[in-house]
């Protein structure tokens, strides 16, 4: 493994991180990562690892599991190695911000962010480890006792995708480790990095070996073994619905514990009595942040008909506004797209948009010239006039492409938001706290923001989706029951 992070800029070189030490593939293969903003830019070479590799990963974890300290060791060391973890991530935010927005594309000021945010995670369950506790019951009847406790389920894989590859691996690390699992990460090949920092800074907070272990190479086979092997008991996954459909299938063997964050189609709501300006500055947040490439992206914009004139003018200017660019520019707010196949996937649904008779208003086009030649660059676009049975309001794009849909009435914005196989989340501007309240007994979303989107600054509630956005809730408590084990214990007394 490559020394510590010293400028962010250098090409880093991995191994995989198996039982505390840095040890090569059986197969000495590895992989470049290009910085997909300049692709002269070797980020990092990192191992490609196969089946037999990821067991070793696996009994690793399970030894860790069985016979190591980690799920018996007092609460408070658990808790220590994560709080200290979240302080080293705060030490080394600069550096990793960069080697975020290098793996990524991200801009730099959203990669600093990422860091800072996982730490908060670590930090929030290092808290809630020292809190873990069941029930006791005593008066159902007079002749027995009864006590819940809560156990760490076992070896937890856990399978992350490329565009917080930080963030969504501490969402699943963090909460394992504090009840006390243990486990294998496997990062999206596209960005295996930042895993792998935080693997280390985990071991280097504490952690024992065998807690933490991180495999990378391709998805089918290092993912799909993790999520077949009965060595396994929870599988957390986050990525594409398509993929957590095969992983479901491949955790029926041994009926492993599954959680899958996945997909999304949300619809941004704005009303005729929200403020404009606020609800389109929530538009294009919704909309462009980290490219697009935001499972919870707010990509359809419904938008009552009588405002729609003004609401689409305001949008159309601050999109021209935008600075795409190379994300490690402190003033670019739009950065690159994370690989040529997803580039081509946009392209694809760019001209989609236009063969379906949507209004291009603004974008549409690859971003070419310059800087931009040397990276893949597309213009943040949006269609108007969009109905929801075309293409581009129905496929998840992750890409910074928007369809605006306009509606009548909330009835009807209902009818439309709901008109999705998707439930991940949803925003609604309005004034009105009726229209609001109605809005967030209907819509069916794991996540409905009012007056804003992505976030009023509560970091820590349940994140998931409903319908085929999902299974399970990720953060607050909830994360953490998505790790354990209940017991329930009677004691019939004499
Ligand atoms: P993906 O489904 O292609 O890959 C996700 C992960 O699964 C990667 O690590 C990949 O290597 C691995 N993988 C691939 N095939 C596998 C298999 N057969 N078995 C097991 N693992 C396999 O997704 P992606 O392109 O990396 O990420 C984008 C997708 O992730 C989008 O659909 C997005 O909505 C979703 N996402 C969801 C959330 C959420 O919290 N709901 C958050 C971020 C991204």
């Amino acid at each position: 493994m490559a020394q510590a992070t010293t400028t962010g800029l250098e090409t880093r070189e991995y191994q995989l991180f198996i039982n505390g030490e840095w040890v090569a593939p059986r197969s000495g293969e590895t992989r470049e990562r290009r910085n997909p903003a300049n692709l002269n830019d070797v980020v990092a070479r990192f191992p490609w690892a196969d089946e037999a590799d990821t067991e070793r990963a696996v009994q690793a974890a399970r030894a860790a599991f069985d016979g190591g300290d980690w799920p018996r060791m007092p609460a408070r060391e658990r808790a220590h190695v994560l709080l200290k973890a979240a302080a080293r991530l705060r030490e080394e935010a600069p550096n990793l911000a960069v080697l975020l927005t290098r793996e990524v594309g991200k801009p730099i000021r959203e990669a600093f962010g990422e860091v800072l945010a996982t730490a908060d995670v670590l930090e929030y369950y290092g808290g809630m480890a020292l809190d873990v506790k069941g029930e006791a019951i005593s008066n159902f009847v007079p002749t027995a006792f009864g006590i819940t406790i809560r156990e760490p389920v076992g070896v937890a894989a856990i399978i992350t995708p490329w565009n917080f590859p930080l963030l969504l691996a501490s969402w699943k690390l963090a909460p394992a480790l504090a009840i006390g699992c243990t486990t294998v990460s496997k990062p999206s090949d596209l960005t295996p990095c930042t895993t792998f920092e935080l693997a280390r800074i985990l071991q280097e907070a504490g952690a024992p070996p065998g807690v933490v272990n991180v495999v990378t190479g391709d998805g089918p086979t290092v993912g799909g073994y993790l999520a077949a092997s009965h060595s396994v008991d929870k599988i957390a996954f986050t990525g594409s619905t398509a993929t957590g459909r095969k992983v479901m299938q491949a955790a029926s063997g041994n009926l492993k514990k599954i959680s899958l964050e996945l997909g999304g189609k949300s619809p941004n709501i704005i009303f005729e009595d929200a403020d404009l300006d606020e609800a389109v500055q929530g538009a294009l947040f919704g909309i462009f942040l980290n490219q697009g490439e935001v499972c919870q992206a707010g990509s359809r914009l419904l938008v009552q008909a009588s405002v729609h004139d003004q609401v689409v003018e305001r949008l159309v200017a601050a999109t021209r506004a935008l600075k795409p660019g190379n994300p490690l520019d402190r003033n670019t707010t739009m950065g690159a797209i994370v690989s040529q196949a997803q580039l081509e996937k946009i392209q694809h649904y760019l001209e989609a948009g236009q063969k379906e008779g949507a209004d291009l208003l603004v974008g549409g086009q690859r971003l070419t010239g310059g800087e931009y030649d040397q990276g893949y660059y597309v213009q943040p676009t949006i269609f108007d006039g969009v109905r929801n049975e075309m293409t581009i309001a129905r496929d998840e794009i992750f890409g910074p492409v928007l369809a605006v849909i306009p509606f009548q009435d909330a009835d009807d914005a209902l009818r439309i938001a709901n008109d999705t196989i998707y439930g991940l989340a949803a925003g609604v501007w309005t004034r009105n706290v009726d229209t609001m309240f109605a809005m967030f007994k209907g819509l069916k979303a794991g996540m409905v923001f009012g007056n804003c989107y992505h976030s009023a600054g509560l970091s820590q509630l349940p994140f998931g989706g409903y319908k085929q956005s999902g299974i399970g809730r990720e953060l607050g408590t909830h994360g953490l029951d998505l790790f354990t084990e209940v017991k329930s214990l009677q004691l019939r007394l004499h």
